[in-house]
């Protein structure tokens, strides 16, 4: 009955029915190794032994209670929230989308408090993603996304790495907030230079614009640290997150700094869902995970895989290039991404496209280093098989 089903989505002829730890297993029994992890979701694969028990013990207890009323799980994980980002306080979200939206309320009612209500737009990179709600929406570069839906909130573009044309959007001072993703991921796996972010860090500062970090998909451990901006030790003001947050649970989350922590008076920003019980306690399970040596296992597992691309670009004139940080990596190809994927997926290989000529790799923290062994040669034997350009091809 999929027409019943709004045709927003273009979906594989795959059907998943069961999965454990890095591999899923589809209703004709095959199975796929799992290089995607949902987008950027199931950090701790499926069918996780701990999280499934606790999640089991949690259906037995309480699943939701409404933020009309206090619950530990709820305070324990913004605190851990807090402790790794060094963030002040956090609004729980359902989604990634739900985060940027508060980030841009946020931002604008930051902006109120201190007097300077007329800044109300954004500034954002050329290439990013942050939503499809509509004040993500505005803020996500792609016009083919935008265009049905004008006139959105309003947002003046740069180009990614061009700090110059920052200097002269922020040196104005009429906008609320810079919005940056530090790794792209829809973008095709950019990864901004370290020069770049905190070039970026200064500049609002000089500016008073607020800094908006966007590391839902790049954030929670993806890149082998907790954010991918501490790889070059930057701190914004306000941060969002989701996808892994909750080990495949909807939870997303926007923090903010001690400055911003109390911005939102009562009833200015609210949610029926956002940080249920439910989500929590698998928000729990996943930040002690991650603080019992899975950091250390996505810093592993990400330069194992990271090595293995680089040996296949030097094998293979297909391969372009490798891009990104610990367990984010795309391999940028001299041929159109989708057909390869397709192929990928074909060998048994779950992977997706950006950008057009990326193949995106996003697989669980749990992989193991016999799991990325096996998906390297599946990539090795289904690019080998595509048409190689010659070596003095222009690249
Ligand atoms: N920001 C970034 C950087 C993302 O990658 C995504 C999702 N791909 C979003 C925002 C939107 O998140 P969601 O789909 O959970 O609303």
């Amino acid at each position: 009955m999929d027409n019943c089903v709004m045709p927003t989505y273009s979906r594989h002829d795959i059907s998943f029915v069961d999965g454990r730890g890095a591999v899923l297993i589809d209703d004709q029994g095959r199975e796929f190794l799992d290089f995607l992890s949902g987008i950027a979701v199931n950090a701790l694969g499926h069918a996780h032994p701990r999280l499934t028990s606790e999640l089991q013990d949690q259906l037995t207890k309480c699943v939701h209670v409404s933020n009309l009323f206090r619950h530990p799980y709820t305070e324990d994980v913004a605190s851990g929230l807090c402790r790794h980002t060094d963030m002040a306080s956090v609004f729980f979200t359902n989604s990634g989308s739900e985060a940027v939206e508060c980030a841009m309320k946020l931002a604008r009612k930051a902006m109120h408090l201190r007097g300077e209500p007329t800044r109300t737009s954004f500034v954002a990179l050329e290439g990013a993603f942050h939503g499809r709600t509509l004040g993500a929406l505005s803020l996500t570069h792609n016009e083919r996304h935008r265009a049905p839906f004008q006139p959105l909130q309003p947002v003046t573009w740069v180009p990614v790495g061009d700090l110059a044309a920052l200097e002269q959007q922020l040196q104005g001072r009429d906008h609320a907030a810079l919005v940056i993703e530090p790794i792209q991921g829809e973008g095709g796996i950019r990864e901004l230079p370290e020069v770049y972010l905190a070039a970026a860090r200064k500049l609002c500062t000089e500016t008073s614009t607020l800094l908006v970090h966007d590391e839902i998909q790049s954030g929670c451990g993806r890149t082998g640290k907790f954010l991918a901006a501490q790889h070059a030790g930057v701190t914004p003001d306000i941060l969002t997150l989701a996808k892994p947050i909750a080990a495949g649970l909807p939870m997303g989350a926007c923090l903010a700094n001690a400055e911003l922590a109390q911005v939102f008076a009562k009833g200015e920003h609210g949610s029926t869902f956002a940080g249920g019980p439910l989500a929590c306690r698998a928000a729990m399970v996943f930040l002690d995970e991650l603080e019992q040596g899975l950091l250390e296992q996505v810093q592993r597992r990400g330069n194992q895989l990271r090595a293995g691309l680089e040996q296949l670009q030097s094998e293979l004139p297909i391969v372009r290039g490798v891009r990104g940080r610990g367990l984010m990596l795309g391999i940028q190809l001299a041929h159109s991404a989708p057909e390869v994927q397709q192929s990928l997926a074909a060998a048994g290989l779950l992977t997706n496209c950006t950008a057009g000529d990326v193949i995106r790799l996003l697989p669980p923290f749990v992989i193991t280093s016999e799991q990325v062994e096996l998906g390297v040669q599946r990539i090795r034997s289904v690019l080998a098989d595509f048409p190689q350009p010659d070596a003095g091809d222009p690249k």
